[in-house]
């Protein structure tokens, strides 16, 4: 641990306190930086190759090429495969040749391209509600709207399990954050009994379908609990949008809930929809909130008029093309039970895009990743501290373009790890 920071009243010509601070303000001697130093030397020391940072040469998707290569893969979220797909390609590519690669400024001063307005209508349609904000990182959407609609005296509640960008949003907030036990909407409503009326707002955030688990909370539980406790609901749908409900409408479709049961719908462009950015669609009174108010949004330049064209083309082709969601289910749903089947540990996964197989130890998970890329298969572990050091994983996102075959050769590959 770093050692607690005394200030002395140092003067300009005291050498001990000026060595001690030129000490201090070095990156090499931070915190962070030990860290990456005890990852390297481990990683040499276990001698397994880090698998991060891999530079993929082409389109990634079901298959990918690295170091010239070709592996089958399972490490992105190119769900039902826009990205790479050429109609997609070509509407960002004529947004370019009209408006050029930058939108320049901020929508509320210059940034304002009627293709990012499009895109938010869209959306909003697709949402069955009154609007949507779309931002340029999906991230900083969460950051940004959680951290400017809420604050002192409020409550924010989120999953055990909710992403990094939730509980950034509910820190940079100031309001008092608690977690409840995944998707445990039990634990939920008993902190709310408790502790609800010390609090003026409340948020609950919750998300469609969990990344590293890829199961998902009964939504219609969520909804009744908000509404008895008075409380906003947020979801975000990074991973469910395109992937749960018949048509891919997302958690709500799935679970048979209404548009307006929900306060917030958040989503990324980074997933199914094939770019890069975020949204959040709502009530007008929020989107208006959002729109003139929140930080990552005023102050931060408009989306690209390529991604957002792209995002379009990719919400488009989802809307017109119900097939590829149900294709996805499929292939998901495929990589479960045959693994399953061959006793191989996924937890809790529903078998929608995101299958975790479970190898009980950070070593273990980095052995299989090393020994399944050996085999040309690409698929990430997932270390302590991310998760568990017992629930370490490989963790397998499926393609609505994966080939049944590709998916049996990978579980056949798993099995012979595991034997
Ligand atoms: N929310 C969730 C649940 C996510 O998984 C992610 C990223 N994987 C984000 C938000 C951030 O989205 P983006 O990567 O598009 O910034």
């Amino acid at each position: 641990a770093e050692k607690p920071f005394i200030p002395l009243a140092a003067s300009a010509g005291d050498d001990a306190r000026r060595a001690e601070l030129d000490a201090l303000c070095r990156f090499d001697a931070m915190p962070g930086y030990q860290q990456v130093q005890i990852l390297r030397q481990m990683s040499e020391k276990l001698d397994v190759a880090s698998p991060f940072f891999r530079v993929h040469e082409g389109i990634a998707g079901a298959t990918t090429r690295i170091a010239g290569a070709e592996y089958l893969n399972y490490a992105n979220y190119n769900y039902l495969g826009f990205s790479g797909d050429a109609m997609v390609s070509a509407r960002a590519k004529e947004a370019i040749d009209h408006y050029g690669t930058s939108a320049s400024a901020s929508r509320m001063v210059a940034g304002e391209r009627a293709v990012q307005r499009d895109l938010e209508r869209s959306l909003a349609f697709f949402y069955e509600v009154d609007d949507c904000v779309v931002f340029v990182s999906g991230h900083a959407t969460n950051v940004t709207v959680i951290g400017s609609l809420f604050g002192p005296g409020d409550l924010i509640l989120h999953d055990s399990l909710a992403h990094n960008s939730i509980v950034q949003g509910a820190q940079l907030s100031g309001a008092k954050r608690l977690s409840f036990p995944h998707n445990d909407w039990n634990a939920l409503d008993e902190l709310l009994t408790r502790v609800r009326r010390e609090y003026r707002r409340v948020l609950i955030a919750i998300e469609g379908l969990y990344s590293m688990d890829g199961d998902m909370p009964e939504l219609a539980r969520f909804v009744e609990i908000k509404r008895r406790h008075a409380a906003f609901l947020m979801v975000d749908e990074a991973h469910s949008l395109g992937v749960l409900g018949e048509q891919g409408k997302g958690i709500r479709e799935h679970c048979g809930v209404l548009s307006d049961d929900v306060d917030i719908w958040m989503g990324t462009l980074s997933k199914t929809l094939a770019g890069c950015g975020g949204f959040v669609a709502g009530s007008q009174a929020l989107t208006d909130i959002l729109r003139h108010l929140a930080p990552g949004f005023l102050y931060s330049v408009g989306l690209a008029p390529a991604l957002a064209a792209g995002s379009l083309a990719a919400l488009e082709r989802l809307i017109a093309e119900p097939w590829r969601v149900a294709l996805l289910k499929e292939r998901g749903h495929q990589f479960l039970s045959e693994a399953r089947r061959a006793g191989l540990n996924t937890g809790t996964s529903a078998g929608y895009a995101v299958v975790p197989v479970i190898t009980g130890s950070s070593l273990k998970a980095a052995q299989w990743a090393n020994a399944l890329f050996d085999e040309g298969i690409n698929v990430q572990p997932i270390f302590y501290p991310a998760v568990e050091e017992k629930a370490a994983r490989l963790r397998f996102f499926i393609c609505s373009t994966h080939e049944p075959e590709q998916i049996s050769r990978t579980v056949a590959a798993l099995v012979r790890l595991a034997a």
